[in-house]
């Protein structure tokens, strides 16, 4: 946790667009809140999608801490699934070592961009113990099914599933229809025409063992390895309890994770709902189209650091997007926010400004309206365009505003 400073004045309550209702609702049930994000799996380096949406939850996180709660937040590492495998596999390297050294860059990136880190980063790997009972327990309570794989490395091995049917409250969180669901539902790791199924839709909960791959010991499961949405549910029911305060990731969690692992945990947990509120990232594209490991349109921040850049630019031309919106990633835009950031650095270096709480109160409000982000550094530019033009004679107002961009935007100017 790094330092940071406490900003004067008081804070208005922070609301966000939830997903799942279409409302704005109030981020915080209570004194503590409770915050889980979907991390990533890591085999190949953080690109400007991915720091869009840690960014985001980061903002989140700071707003709320500013209004005077306590903030909980939980973030997974999906440190084994295919496409890690398939990655591993591909460049002939250990797949605990790929995932070792890309877990490494990305923490290395998240504090170059002053990400504050969650309070638990929990990798599937080391949690996989925790997740047998709860699918013993969905299996027992009839939430669950095996199916016989006879492509597993052992006779008589079997899968097991979600039965999607059960639960009357599927579709909740997306509020797609089945064809909607179908539509993304195999490019997006679910397996809608494996046989023995009983609703193409039902999600993996545990793969039985294949030659090949790594297995772990799934007590009455058999060997084999964890599905992901069950990783999940289980991190966050162990963790935070449900109902979570806020479930966060990119857009294109919605469906199917956001909904499985939703699902999951209220058959788990025996809660009417997985999460007070569902707030969604959107994607960030490259040269017309969403920005992707699979297409190999990517934005490194590891590359960008390499070649240079400041981190704080970086997060400045993230935050200058709001992050409800897909939006395309240019080079103008980081050029941009390279200008605005030696000018706010110019504007703050001086030995006094204009009178900083309006401008502090502006940041807040936009903030906790949705995390506005661009309305806050509109804010901000304000401020420092009335500094370089006119001058001002509060000697305090660079400091307090300073303090406000460190501890509300996450910039170090
Ligand atoms: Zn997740």
């Amino acid at each position: 946790m790094p330092f940071v400073p406490k900003v004067p004045g008081s804070a208005p309550e922070v609301r966000v667009r939830d997903t799942a209702s279409g409302e704005l609702v109030p981020a915080a049930r209570g004194d503590l809140v409770t915050l889980y994000v979907c991390g990533i799996t890591p085999y190949d380096a953080t690109h400007m999608g991915h720091a869009a949406t840690y960014v985001t939850f980061d903002l989140l996180g700071r707003v709320l801490r500013d209004s005077g709660h306590a903030v909980r937040y939980v973030q997974n590492i999906t440190d084994i699934d295919d496409p890690l495998l398939e990655r591993a596999e591909r460049d002939g390297v250990d797949w605990r070592d790929l995932a070792t050294r890309e877990i490494a860059l990305f923490r290395e990136d998240m504090t170059a961009l002053a990400v504050i880190p969650p309070d638990e980063y929990l990798g599937a790997v080391e949690s996989i113990p925790t997740f047998v009972g709860p699918i013993e327990k969905l299996v027992a309570d009839g939430w669950a099914y095996a199916v016989p794989a006879p492509d597993a490395s052992r006779d008589g091995a079997q899968d097991h599933y979600f039965d999607v049917a059960r639960d009357p409250r599927f579709g909740s969180v997306s509020h797609l229809d089945e064809a909607g669901m179908m539509e993304v539902f195999a490019e997006r790791g679910g397996d809608p025409d494996r046989e023995g199924k009983r609703n193409r839709l039902d999600a993996l909960l545990w793969r039985a063992h294949r030659e090949g791959e790594p297995e772990w010991d799934g007590g009455s499961l058999g060997s084999g390895r964890p599905g992901w949405h069950i990783e999940c549910a289980c991190i966050a029911l162990d963790h935070l309890g449900i109902p979570v305060d806020v479930q966060g990731g990119g857009t294109d969690l919605v469906f199917p994770h956001h909904e499985m692992s939703s699902a999951h945990g209220r058959a788990l947990g025996g809660s009417e709902s997985f999460a007070g509120s569902f707030v969604h990232q959107g994607m960030v594209g490259l040269d017309g189209e969403k920005m992707s490991k699979s297409k190999g349109n990517l934005v490194l921040v590891s590359q960008l650091r390499r070649d240079g850049v400041d981190p704080m630019a970086i997060r400045l031309a993230l935050l200058a997007r709001h992050h409800a919106h897909d939006w395309m990633w240019t080079d103008d835009q980081l050029t941009e926010a390279q200008q605005r950031l030696s000018t706010w650095r110019e504007a703050l270096s001086g030995n006094g400004g204009p009178v900083a709480d309006q401008t502090v109160d502006d940041i807040r409000a936009a903030l906790a309206d949705d995390l506005d982000s661009p309305r806050a550094l509109g804010a901000v530019d304000r401020w420092a365009s009335q500094s370089l033009t006119r001058g001002g004679d509060d000697p305090g107002a660079p400091g307090v505003l300073g303090r406000a961009l460190d501890a509300l935007l996450g910039i170090r100017i």
